[in-house]
């Protein structure tokens, strides 16, 4: 049986925030969610708590959606390790709770399973196969444990702001006496406006 409620929220409402702010109703996410909920029953709402995220992947969503932690607050650090875990700790004392996915006990739910592991192409297995096998699984294919944060916890400051003698945008002075653009190291180059271009969108727009 699904659950009725989800982070404090009707689970159609979660479900339906989750297609709004990602596009689809990403099984990672929904995943993502119950773990969110855990892990903040957990330590206890009241507690002004920070987030550590373990992959790129989904469960950042998941944060941003269920807790106050986002990366733009700065509550929120992500690392690229593709571990499906996340930790969410009180800023003052660096104590918390670790929750992960645990393969063991993901193995009663074949679609689940078959899915996080990438065992099936996706084509040929429906999302709706996923989703039932999370809403029914919810917390019993997790893991938690009482954890103290001992790396990663501090914030990103804002640093000295400078403008740059070359093009004139404001960046971080760390970079040195230009911004890394025009030091060439950025990331793109400027396309000249294209006529042709320009007339195609007049037709269409
Ligand atoms: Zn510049």
């Amino acid at each position: 049986m699904p659950p009725e409620m989800l982070c404090g929220r009707a689970l159609a409402t979660c479900l339906d925030e989750i297609e709004k702010f990602h596009g689809f109703i990403a099984p990672g996410i929904v995943l993502g969610g119950f773990m969110v909920d855990w892990a903040r029953e957990l330590i206890d709402e009241k507690v002004e708590a920070d987030a550590i995220v373990e992959t790129q992947h989904c469960l950042p969503d998941a944060v941003q959606l269920f807790s106050p932690c986002t990366v733009g607050n700065g509550w929120m650090k992500i690392l690229d390790w593709d571990k499906f875990a996340l930790s969410f700790y009180d800023r003052k004392n660096l104590t918390g709770y670790r929750v992960w996915l645990d393969l063991h006990k993901a193995r009663s739910f074949p679609n689940l399973y078959d899915w996080y592991m990438r065992l099936v192409p996706k084509k040929s297995l429906p999302i709706a196969n996923i989703l039932d096998d999370i809403l029914t699984a919810q917390r019993s294919v997790l893991c938690s444990c009482a954890i103290t944060i001992t790396r990663f916890y501090e914030r990103q400051k804002k640093g000295e702001i400078r403008v740059c003698p070359s093009c004139s945008e404001a960046y971080a002075a760390s970079q040195g006496t230009l911004c890394f653009d025009c030091q060439g190291k950025g990331y793109f180059h400027e396309t000249p406006e294209q006529p042709d271009c320009q007339l195609f969108h007049a037709v269409v727009g």
